[in-house]
This record gives C-alpha cells, structure tokens and sequence, in this order.
C-alpha cells in the first residue's frame, strides 16, 4: 500500500522486528482506516529510543491492532431445522424459550434473505444500464437515477441498502450525495465508482463513511464481488440487529446453556462475558494507552481471543453491574448494545473504531425488574423460572447424570441411580430453583464412584446408587425441612418471597418487651420491607379490639421483628402480610402454623395487594414442605394459569384482607 514506501536501506538503524512489523502490515488486509494509524504510529516508534517506554507500548498496540479479527469472520448456519434439533437434545422442556428462539432465529434469517434494495446513480444512461444488469441478475431489487438530486429525493422516502454512485455528476457529485445520505442519518452503504481515482479522494471518501471505492474502467466481476461483499456484510449485522435477547431467572435455569445451544446452532464462537461486579467503565471499553499496562476492555479482549468478529456474547447478569461503577454504565452498555453506535464502537485503548454489529449478544439477568428503562426497552425479555422436583428428576436422569458419570470416566451401564436417590439429593443437599447445586452433588457423586471404581475395580461398584448411599457419599444432610419439622410457635409466621434466586421461604419472628413504644427491625431489611413492618404495627394497633388485641398493648412495650438469614439482604413489600400475622400471633398469645405460607402486600385498612413471582413462590413452598399457601386475592389468575405440577401437594387460599386469614393461620390459644 502507499503508506510505506520508506525502505529499509534508507534508515539503517531501524531494529528487525520493525522490519517485520512493517512487512507484516503490508501483508495484513487491515481496513484503510486502522492502516493509516498504524503507519503512524509505526513511523513514531521507529524515531523512538528502543529502551523507552513508548517504544514498547507503541509495538503493543501495532501487534494488538494487527492481531484483530477485522475482516474474519465465520458464516452463519441458518437452518431452523438444525437449531431446534440442538435446542431439544441439549434441553427438556423450557417451551416457552426454545420458541423464542426459533422465532428469533427465524425472522432473522428471513430478512436476510431478502434480495437487498440498490440505487445505481449515474448521468451516462449507459452505465447505469449495465450496472443495473448485473445487478439484478444477482437477484437484487434495484431503482435508478441520474444526478445526486434525484439520488437523494429517493434516499429521502426509501430505504436502500446500497447505492453505487458515480463520482463525478452534475448538480450534486457522488462525495456531496455521500455526505447528504450521512446526514440525513441513512444506514445506506455506498459504493463509489470514478475514473479519476487519488489516494486523497479515495482517503476523503473513506474518512466521510464509503464502504467501497471502484475505479473505472473496471471488470462486471469486480463489481459484482464487491456488491456481493458489501451485502453479506450487512446480511450479517442484520441477523443480529433488532432487540438483544435477554434470558431472565433464577441461577441454573438454562440461560447459559441455551445460549450456547444458539451459538452451536449458527456454528458461531460463545464466549460468556460476566457483567456481574464490573467496578470500572474501562472493564468494558478499555483504558488509554497513555495509561502504563493500559489493556482493551473485555469485550475487543474477547473478540480477540476468538479470532471472529461474529460470536455469540453472553453479557451475564447485567442486573448486577457494581454500583460504584466508574463512568457511567448505562451508556457503556447501551452503547455495546445498539447496532446504530456499535459498528463504530470505540475502545479506549485501540481508538480506532471496531465494528461490533455483527456480534450476537444476550445479555441474562436474574430480575429484570431494577434495569434502567432505556435499556429495558432494546431487551427482548425471556423468562427462564424454576424447575418443580418431577422436573428436576427428569433433567437429572436423562442429562445430568449422564454427563457427570461421563466425565467421570463411568459407564451409565455399569451403575444407574433410583428415582429415590435422586430425589433426596433435591430435598436433602440442594435447595434451589435451578438445578446448579443438583448438579454439583451429582458430580460429588460421581467423583466418589471413579475413585472406588479405581481403587477396586469394576466389581466394586454399585449396580445402583440408592438413597442409602447418598449419605455414605454426601455426608449427612444439608437442609432441614424448617416447616415440615418444626412445631408452631407464638409470634412466628412463614413467608413467601421472591429473590435473585428465585422463590424463598422466610420466617418472621416477632418478639416484645417492656420498653417505650420502639420498634425494632433487623435482619439486613431494606427501606420498602421496614416500611411493610411499620404498615404492619400499625394496622394492628388500630385494628386491635377486632382482632381481641388490648388496645393499649403498645403503651409500655417495645417491639422486635427479626426476619433470619441477616446476612442476605431482604427487600420488596410482599411479606407485610407476613409480618402483620406474626405481630398478631404475638399479642394473641395463638401460635401460628408453620405449614401456612403467606405472601401479600399490605395497606393501612388491612387489604391484601397483588404481589409478582407466584409461580416461583409456589415452587419455593413445594421444596420447603408448605401444605398451604395464602396469596392476594388479586393474584387469583396466576394461580389459575400455574401447571398442575406447580399446584401439586398444595392448597391455595385467596385472600382479600388480613382479618378474613386470623382464623386460617393462627391455631386457639394453647
Ligand atoms: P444459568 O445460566 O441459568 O445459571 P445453566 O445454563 O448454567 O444455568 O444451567 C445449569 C446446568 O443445568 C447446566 O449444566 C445446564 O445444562 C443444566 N440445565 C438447565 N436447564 C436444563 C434443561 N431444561 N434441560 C437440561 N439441562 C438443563
């Protein structure tokens, strides 16, 4: 290229690797603009001190702008047919989400197979026919015109995917055309085509946003090669513009697991990228060179890795991005995620732009609910929730169990687990919505029978692994049964709530003590569930003669309400019913039952609002051994659209207000 025309002779000092270097970079297709920086920056190290600093950061960044995939990329698989294959190999159940996908992948697929839309702009009436031919014997839709002005009316009420202009015109030439389009805020490609070709008029079309410089007199093949060019280009960003897929739900639901199917579908690279803790905006975007040990942001570190300027990037649990996150989050991944800013996003460190619109990303979530709303609105949420025990059962044997037995170097021949075994690990060691831990014990499992097999050979192991020997292999069990074992007691009520991880049983405990009207909260509750707490007293306090309360009960007294499990902090408004019983069982002196789960937000009057996560709540109550659940009245059809499975074993009652469910959860006085 002509940007490196000093020979080596002529500075005789110069050391080998810049030598190399340069030879490298005349051989490396580097798109125009990153040429022109590199050469640059090359002819800067080579008037520098090999012993400085810059001379060692300059070679970093030439040898890192050199080893970016650029142009390489790989071709999609688009075969419907194929990806539902994967999807049900790989997955049971999950309906919902595989058909998500589908459709996804499926109007993807169809707009980029629609022939693209081309505007030849021309004044010879002969070009312009020709160009128009061999256009459309490539199967593209094409529209003609024969000055800029014209070009440009069309451009104002079509959209075009390219247009192929000749440079030199009449009224309005093909650089003015080219800048108006840009200005007008078209995504259109445009093709040049001059016999007047100049490094500096094709630089000044480059630098204004052309995709491709032609110079006349040219082959119909050249010009076809590069239609063709350009098109796959942007059929490639178009496959994965539109809204970014966001998997939200509970922890080992499937979310990573799909978007590695979809990856292995399209036959692109997945790389998992975790948002979660990132402190710094230069996590993601880089930090400058001017910076020592300067390094890219994670996501042009990856592209890097992979070598593809097209793979599947899972931005894990971006609902947890670090509050104290230097520079401001919600544009970094706003931008990364908008294909209109992310074919010309900008690392710190490289500074030159990197096309990333043809990046596949899904972002996951465990609640999409604290997202800001701008980026919100470029999700396309789906919803991954908890698996019931018949569920998990079925995953363990048909895919988790013989996986971990593979890898363990274990025929499934050999030896099978009991439905029995398997269930007791789900009730005993793991106590989840999804199915992260279930698989981690399986694997503890399967460890222990590769070092018997080992040790004593194929004889010496089970033929079945059954629930006695869980224990043997496990050790003694995890997680007591709170509800099913524990006798009802004053003052404790069970609740129902929704969290990172899906549905969780709490008990709310309430104590009292002489003292001065205080009420005391603890157990890491945030704002909303302190006020839910104060709604709830004084709910009590002025409902007290219906409820058989001593209206004076407060006067000398302080109040305690402690919700267990302090270390992990607890919001959300829906255990104020919670807490209203366990006030009421108090000053009662009528224990409540442990095995009725409450969850309702409550109002001063006593009413019983809606709360979110039925379903999750509902199979929460299944795992903790709960036979019946008491939601707001108003919830009523998320109850009717819950699976019979998520209803088994147990007995839902609505409830309007709190004074109508006294009876139902507090035994007589004992
Ligand atoms: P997440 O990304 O939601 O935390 P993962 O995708 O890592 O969850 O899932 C945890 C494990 O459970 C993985 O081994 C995954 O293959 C498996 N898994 C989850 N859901 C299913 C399912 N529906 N069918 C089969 N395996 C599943």
């Amino acid at each position: 290229m002509g940007f490196f025309k000093k020979s080596q002779e002529d500075r005789p000092s110069i050391p080998q690797e810049l030598i190399d270097l340069r030879s490298a970079i005349n051989l490396a297709a580097l798109p125009e603009h990153v040429e022109s920086v590199v050469a640059k920056e090359l002819d800067r190290v080579e008037k520098t001190d090999p012993s400085a600093a810059e001379y060692s950061i300059g070679l970093n960044y030439i040898e890192y702008l050199l080893a970016l995939p650029w142009n390489k990329y790989t071709n999609d698989n688009l075969d419907l047919g194929r990806a539902k294959t994967i999807l049900e190999r790989q997955h049971y159940g999950l309906q919902h989400a595989k058909e998500r996908v589908l459709e996804f992948l499926a109007v993807r697929t169809l707009k980029s197979q629609m022939g693209s839309r081309i505007l030849v702009v021309d004044d010879e009436e002969v070009a312009r026919e020709n160009i128009q031919r061999v256009i459309l014997k490539e199967g593209h839709h094409v529209q003609t015109a024969s000055n800029g002005v014209e070009a440009l009316e069309k451009v104002k009420t079509e959209e075009f995917d390219l247009i192929i202009t000749d440079l030199k015109m009449d009224q309005m030439n093909g650089l003015e055309l080219l800048e108006a389009t840009k200005k007008a805020g078209s995504r259109t490609e445009i093709m040049l085509v001059t016999g007047h070709a100049t490094v500096d008029s094709a630089v000044d079309a480059f630098t204004k946003g052309a995709s491709y410089y032609l110079t006349k007199p040219y082959k119909l093949d050249d010009l076809r090669a590069a239609v063709r060019k350009i098109v796959e280009k942007r059929q490639l960003a178009q496959i994965t513009r539109g809204p970014i897929l966001c998997f939200s739900g509970p922890p080992g639901t499937g979310k990573t697991s799909i978007g590695q199917a979809i990856a292995e579908a399209m036959e692109r690279k997945f790389a998992r990228i975790s948002m979660a803790g990132l402190r710094d905006e230069a996590e993601l975007r880089g930090h400058r060179r001017t910076y020592v040990g300067a390094m890219p942001g994670r996501i042009i570190g990856e592209i890097k890795n992979l070598g593809l300027k097209n793979p599947v990037f899972m931005l894990d649990e971006i609902d947890k991005i670090g509050q104290d996150f230097r520079g401001d989050p919600a544009s970094a991944l706003l931008e990364i995620l908008d294909p209109e800013q992310n074919r010309n996003f900008r690392d710190h460190y490289l500074d030159v732009p990197f096309d990333l619109s043809s990046v596949m990303f899904i972002a996951t979530a465990n609640v999409v609910e604290n997202l800001p709303a701008a980026l919100l609105d470029r999700l396309e949420v789906i919803t991954f929730s908890g698996y019931t025990e018949q569920e998990k059962m079925r995953i363990a044997h048909h895919f988790l169990i013989p996986r971990q037995l593979d890898q363990s170097g274990i025929s499934g021949q050999w030896t099978q687990f009991t439905d029995e075994a398997v269930s007791l690990i789900i009730r005993d060691y793991t106590r989840e919505a999804g199915l992260r831990n279930l698989e981690r014990e399986i694997a503890n499992v399967c460890r222990k029978l590769a070092l018997i097999y080992l040790q004593e050979g194929k004889d010496g192991l089970p033929s079945v692994v059954d629930a006695p020997l869980i224990p043997k292999f496990l050790g003694p069990r995890r997680y007591r049964h709170e509800v099913a074992e524990a006798a009802n007691q004053i003052g404790v009520t069970t609740g129902l709530v929704w969290t990172e991880f899906g549905g969780e049983i709490i008990f709310v405990e309430a104590a009292r003590m002489k003292g001065s009207q205080q009420l005391t909260l603890t157990g890491s509750l945030g704002d909303i569930l302190r006020e839910s707490a104060q709604t709830a007293l004084s709910y009590v306090r002025s409902n007290a003669r219906i409820l058989n309360i001593d209206p004076d009960f407060f006067s000398e007294t302080d109040i305690h309400i402690h919700i267990p499990a302090g270390a992990i902090p607890k919001d959300g408004p829906s255990a104020g019913v919670t807490i209203a019983l366990a006030l009421i069982s108090l000053l009662t002196g009528r224990p409540a039952r442990r095995s009725v789960a409450l969850s309702g937000e409550i109002t001063l009057s006593g009413r019983i609002l809606p709360v979110s996560g039925i379903r999750e709540k509902s199979l929460a109550a299944q795992r903790a051994g709960v036979n019946t659940v008491v939601f707001p009245e108003s919830n009523s059809v998320d109850i009717e659209g819950l699976p019979d499975q998520v209803k088994n074993g147990l007995e839902f009652v609505m409830a309007g207000d709190i004074s109508s469910i006294v009876d139902l959860v507090l035994d007589a006085v004992e």
